[in-house]
């Protein structure tokens, strides 16, 4: 038996150890054989980014009584395996097709990762002749920009392995494959080419939700981190979910319950 993940839809890590009891006592309907409600059955830390940087949290694991599976249930916001958020992690990606460097200080800024200051205070700050280059290897800024490389090379060899399965799912769905998906990334012209798979997997997934590429690339990250790198599995197992990720489990009336009782 192996613990399957399910996403609390709508549910973001802040509201997840906010309403942490009402987590714990939540008993929805067992997604898989639709006969039982869950019953908690422990829990452990994770890192979750309740506000900027991922920081310890408590996650439960629920078990259906019927089918004996177990489940671990994750705030939406969380990219199974990584201690960064979705939301971080889908920003860097997104600003890669848009060729922004992974060295970038406006990144680093405009994500309040580092102090906005001005170029004169933060020569201050580091020392005369020290450059935005020289801070970042010295003061190890997290995320690094090293991970962000990470994230990008693991992301574009995953999408690889998605491309002829998003294929072959947008041509069955009848998706405008010669005009749309052209006119979809017609914006990422300073696209490097090694993340061409990625923003083609996003053009994809968009085409298939119906919504613009910028839009989907959280989802499509969600979506590659079901298969291993160098793995053929998620081709041969088309159609069925990732291995480790048992869907969204609906949450209207636990989130009826959180704003019934937040303060508002
Ligand atoms: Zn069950």
């Amino acid at each position: 038996m192996f613990f399957l993940i399910l996403f609390v839809h709508a549910v973001g890590s802040k509201a997840y150890v906010e309403f942490r009891d009402l987590i714990r006592d939540w008993r929805p309907l067992c997604p898989l054989c639709l006969s039982r409600n869950l019953v908690l059955n422990g829990g452990y830390l994770r890192l979750l980014t309740i506000l900027l940087l991922p920081e310890e949290a408590w996650v439960y694991r629920k078990k259906c009584p019927g089918c004996l599976q177990s489940f671990t249930l994750l705030p939406a916001d969380v990219m199974p395996l990584h201690s960064y958020g979705q939301r971080l992690i889908a920003h860097r990606i997104l600003a890669c097709l848009d060729g922004i460097p992974l060295r970038s200080r406006l990144f680093y800024q405009q994500s309040g990762l580092v102090p906005t200051v001005s170029e004169g205070d933060s020569i201050e700050v580091g020392g005369r002749g020290r450059s935005w280059s020289d801070l970042l290897d010295s003061e190890g800024f997290a995320p690094s920009y090293q991970l962000f490389h990470y994230w990008r090379s693991k992301f574009s060899r995953r999408a690889q392995l998605w491309i002829p399965g998003l294929l072959i799912a947008c041509i069955l769905g009848g998706c405008d494959l010669r005009k749309r998906l052209g006119e979809s990334l017609s914006d990422f012209r300073a696209c490097p080419v090694d993340l061409h798979p990625v923003l083609l997997a996003a053009g994809l997934v968009g085409l298939l939700q119906e919504q613009p590429v910028r839009l989907s690339v959280a989802s499509t990250l969600q979506l590659l981190c079901g298969s291993t790198s160098r793995s053929h599995k998620p081709l041969r197992a088309a159609g069925r979910p990732p291995p480790h990720c048992g869907g969204d489990l609906e949450s209207s009336q636990l989130r009826a319950d959180m704003e019934r009782r937040s303060p508002l």
